[in-house]
């Protein structure tokens, strides 16, 4: 909302969990798992898993 995407690094965009509707929103990273603020959905860990409900990655859209 109002911040500008650094489209160069990744996106920004939210990622929806499929399952449970968990929201990652890169600009607040994801703190349950120690991700830092302004992580792109595509530069989490490769184990990373939705804090909600377990879900791997492959269950995110946008
Ligand atoms: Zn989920």
């Amino acid at each position: 909302m109002g911040q500008p995407a650094t489209e160069a690094d990744g996106s920004l965009a939210l990622w929806v969990c499929n399952r449970c509707g968990w929201v990652y929103a890169p600009a607040e990273g994801d703190p349950t798992r120690r991700i830092p603020p302004l992580t792109a959905f595509e530069r989490l860990p490769p184990d990373w898993s939705c804090p909600s409900c377990g879900a791997d990655r492959d269950y995110f859209f946008h």
